[in-house]
């Protein structure tokens, strides 16, 4: 009898041990020699697909080069449907060169299909998108097939890949999500001074200031340490994603503000919303791939025990958020400019020493990771937009902005911007164009010339940032809208705001 049961479970686990095997992700079955191709990438996901009763593959778009983008989506019913689970989107290689972004959201795919890990689906709507650059990731570069950073490209929005992100986001209104990249600490500027950093994950949050307080102080003071013990717990270093330096050359600080990556611009909608830096190798292509897929999916697998053990938390913190969008106090002020300050304190910065290859501690003296606004605008009501302009027509409709025929309302004002001269000023060590700006009050202009672009919108601190001439991440910050600013013109887009009463 024991010998029957032993044959049983034995034969059990042969059984188990096959099912496992043929999980295994194409880099996997290589041993991590080779990175999955694309070709192998869709393959697998449609293996993936076929396996589970509770993942669906969605094609969300494709690339410059006509290659698909995936979405996994794993749901215990039915996906998106069910109101009381929080859905939650994570995203990977935006920049080809990141290849273990990829490789760790795979393993993270094919260990979510095994029984003892569908708890997580009981509230949890998981959306996957393992690969955003499959063109770069071909190639093994950091750009898309039509040359573009996909990164840098959320607010302008001019490429097929970030286009489908946003289109699959506004879809489901996911209410956390995270972006995956490789950070590669080898620069010479660091060699330089003796030492790198040496952490093999780094998370970041969102540090745009408009973004709701609560949300970004959550992140910082419950996520990130949640996270950290996770990765900890399993083996792997991690650390609060902060660039700049070397420290004595530079200072070092929190991620950009800037909303025009991925990360940043679903955070500005107010969504619990990260990104997550593995450490590439100095090859940036395989060299000790498997450890790096293995840090990235256990950092993602991290964050999805957060979101999964403080969902309705974290539902009601992102609904308030949103509601406040949606209902925006005109009064209130929105930041235009931001700068990093320092909070007071030096950071002890874990870096490996390349004298004596091991980690080791060095203080910043000059560490910044307070953002604040140095230039904030009333909210307005909206904006006007001209009808004879395609380029920013083309930008309301790209970023699927609400907008309606303009109106005009002896209940409003209009104010014009009068452009006087094009300073320049530092944005986290760019030089941008700085305009001195004079707002002055203006008849009503023809209504058949104008749409009207409300703020009452979930984009609506995104639209701010974008239209206002004077704003550092604004679309005139971008060489292909730097036109619209001239000195000594009106700026085309107009304010609209309530008569005061
Ligand atoms: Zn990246």
């Amino acid at each position: 009898m024991r010998k029957a049961i032993y044959l049983l479970l034995t034969a059990l686990a042969i059984s188990i041990n096959i099912q496992a095997q043929e999980l295994k992700t194409p880099a996997e079955q290589t041993n991590f020699q080779k990175v999955s191709s694309y070709t192998e990438l869709s393959d697998f996901v449609m293996q993936l697909d076929k396996a589970s009763d509770f993942l669906s593959v969605e094609v969300i778009g494709q690339s410059a080069e006509k290659r698909n983008l995936y979405a996994l989506k794993f749901s215990s019913t039915v996906f998106g449907k069910d109101p009381s689970k929080i859905k939650v989107l994570f995203f990977a290689q935006q920049h080809g060169n990141e290849q273990s972004g990829k490789e760790g959201a795979l393993l993270l795919a094919a260990s979510l299909l095994k029984p003892e890990n569908r708890y997580l689906f009981d509230r949890i709507d998981f959306a996957l998108i393992p690969q955003m650059n499959p063109d770069g990731a071909e190639a093994n570069k950091r750009r898309n097939g039509n040359d573009a950073d996909l990164n840098r490209n959320h607010m302008i929005m001019t490429e097929p890949e970030t286009q489908a992100l946003h289109k699959f986001f506004d879809k489901y209104l996911f209410e956390a999500s995270m972006d995956v990249h490789e950070y590669s600490p080898y620069g010479e500027e660091w060699a330089e001074v003796g030492y790198r950093k040496n952490a093999q994950v780094t998370l970041g949050t969102t540090t745009n200031v408009n973004v709701s307080q609560e949300i970004r102080e959550y992140s910082n003071l419950e996520a990130f340490p949640f996270v950290m013990e996770f990765l900890k717990n399993h083996g792997y270093s991690s650390f609060v994603y902060c660039p700049g330096g070397p420290p004595g050359v530079d200072y070092i600080r929190h991620s950009t503000f800037d909303i025009n990556d991925g990360r940043q611009s679903l955070g500005i909608q107010n969504t619990f919303s990260f990104i997550q830096e593995g450490m590439n190798g100095t090859d940036t292509y395989i060299e000790n791939l498997s450890v790096r897929a293995a840090s990235q999916m256990t950092g993602m697998r991290g964050m999805l025990e957060f979101t999964y053990s403080n969902s309705s938390k974290i539902k009601s913190m992102v609904a308030d958020g949103r509601k406040k969008l949606l209902s925006p106090a005109i009064k209130e002020n929105v930041s235009i400019q931001s700068d990093h300050f320092s909070n007071g304190k030096s950071l002890l910065l874990p870096v490996l020493s390349y004298s004596t290859n091991s980690d080791t501690i060095v203080e910043v003296k000059d560490y910044r990771p307070v953002v604040k606004s140095i230039l904030d605008v009333e909210r307005p009501l909206g904006y006007l937009i001209p009808r004879s302009n395609a380029e920013l027509m083309n930008w309301i409709n790209l970023q699927s902005l609400t907008f309606t025929d303009f109106k005009p309302s002896g209940k409003q004002t209009y104010k014009r911007y009068f452009i006087n001269s094009i300073d320049s000023m530092d944005f986290e060590r760019d030089i941008i164009v700085n305009p001195k700006v004079e707002v002055r009050e203006v008849k009503s202009p023809a209504a058949s010339e104008y749409v009207f672009v409300p703020i009452k919108q979930l984009k609506g601190n995104m639209i701010i940032q974008a239209l206002e001439p004077q704003s550092e991440l604004g679309l005139v910050t971008y060489k292909s809208f730097a036109h619209l600013l001239k000195s000594d013109s009106v700026f085309p887009v107009l304010r609209v705001e309530n008569k005061a009463k």
